[in-house]
């Protein structure tokens, strides 16, 4: 870069230092406003997000409020409606990846770090934040069934971004494919319930709502999903403020879809460490893996619900 702006001279030379300097200043917390947190509302629907920069964020205002922005239409997307009435975002400037720490507090409040490094580019392809608002989404469980509410989190945020064109149909399979491996019991790991590593806790949650999503729409000829049971969920008051027990997700969701998907996929793998084949669920539902690249196979006998996960009803 620095070569470049060397052999320019001139006016033009002016035009892109005023560039720099107006990109600079108007950075999501300006060095200017280096004690001052810089305050943006994004308006979702009947919602109100309060995004607070702080002096750190590198990244200009209209970058950050439009990563914002996506990350709202695809949870809104998949909802139907922005989780919560009020939302206050904080974005630090200091973290250590050009995306991370992200921390949902109840129905109010999420963290998120920015790198010092962190790029446009980044904040494009970022998952982060969309993971944090589905948190939003679900109730607060008891800490032993924390990969019911990551693996939720994890499950709806490319299938989200997915529906609102943000993802392709093709790179969350992919993912899928070669993430969910990580998820089924290891040697020595107990049901999810009971196994507290990082790999269970997400990929096997992750895991527990593909299956149940997927069995769900087999069970009701595709009446019936897991997006109606989060709805529903969050819609009787079930948002990241409210603490519900395990068996009260359990009963309510399967009430919601009319079968015992969830309570039987518990049984399945909560207590105990139960195994899934994954290459048979692949089969059925039609994606093949060829060394790397993800084709569909529309004939196969749960097409309709693969393809329904990423299109929506
Ligand atoms: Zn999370």
């Amino acid at each position: 870069m620095k070569n470049r702006f060397k052999i320019m001279i001139g006016h033009r030379f002016t035009t892109i230092l005023t560039a720099i300097l107006l990109v600079f200043l108007t950075g999501c917390g300006s060095s200017r406003n280096r004690v001052h947190i810089k305050q943006e509302n994004v308006r979702v629907g009947d919602s109100i997000i309060h995004v607070n920069c702080d002096a750190n964020v590198v990244l200009p205002t209209p970058v950050v409020i439009a990563w914002v922005n996506r990350a709202a239409i695809a949870v809104t997307g998949y909802l139907g409606r922005f989780p919560v009435k009020d939302l206050q975002l904080n974005i630090y400037g200091d973290g250590d990846e050009a995306v991370g720490e992200g921390i949902t507090y109840g129905n109010r409040r999420i963290d998120v770090h920015l790198g010092k490094n962190v790029e446009v580019s980044d904040l494009n392809d970022d998952w982060i934040l969309t993971h944090e608002m589905f948190h939003l989404a679900f109730p607060t469980l008891p800490r032993r069934y924390s990969w019911m509410m990551e693996g939720l989190s994890d499950y709806l945020e490319p299938v989200a971004r997915a529906r609102a064109g943000q993802f392709t149909a093709q790179a969350l399979w992919k993912e899928f494919v070669e993430g969910l491996p990580e998820g089924l019991p290891a040697d020595g790991d107990q049901g999810l319930d009971n196994t507290f590593t990082r790999e269970r806790i997400y990929w096997g949650g992750d895991l527990y709502w593909l299956l149940a999503d997927v069995q769900i729409r087999v069970r009701t000829g595709n009446r019936h999903s897991v997006d109606d049971v989060i709805r529903t969920i969050l819609n009787q008051g079930g948002d990241g403020g409210a603490n519900w027990s395990l068996e009260q997700v359990l009963k309510r969701g399967d009430e919601i879809t009319g079968t015992s998907v969830l309570t039987d996929l518990h049984n399945e793998l909560g207590p105990k460490p139960g195994m899934t084949d994954l290459n048979e669920l692949w089969e059925k539902l039609g994606v093949k893996d060829t060394d790397g690249v993800i084709h569909f196979d529309n004939t196969a006998p749960w097409a309709f619900a693969r393809k329904a996960i990423t299109a929506g009803n």
